[in-house]
């Protein structure tokens, strides 16, 4: 059978299982190598207090946040998008 996408849409190679993530929008159960994984930092001080901080020159702590997206919910907040037949054979650049 032709497959869709070189990867299947996942990124496990040739291992069997693995375990499981919950979507951090919907809450569905999806394979860790399936999920899209976005980090973010994020400070616990307002955005407007924070530029005032930063200009004085002040280290302030940011926060690491990981975020698990099901596809659905990727596709849905604009992470990932919905690519052409052609395009989708390839590996998507990565962004900087
Ligand atoms: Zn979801």
């Amino acid at each position: 059978m032709p497959k869709k996408r070189s990867s299947g849409g996942r990124s496990k190679g040739g291992k069997g299982r693995s375990g499981t993530v919950q979507c951090s929008f919907c809450g569905a159960q999806v394979p860790r190598d399936k999920a899209k994984r976005i980090t973010r930092y994020t400070s616990l001080v307002d955005s407007r207090l924070f530029k005032e901080l930063r200009q004085q020159g002040a280290q302030i702590a940011r926060t690491r946040t990981t975020k698990y997206l099901c596809i659905s919910c990727a596709v849905h907040r604009g992470v990932v998008k919905v690519r052409s037949k052609d395009e989708r054979k390839t590996r998507p650049r990565r962004r900087r």
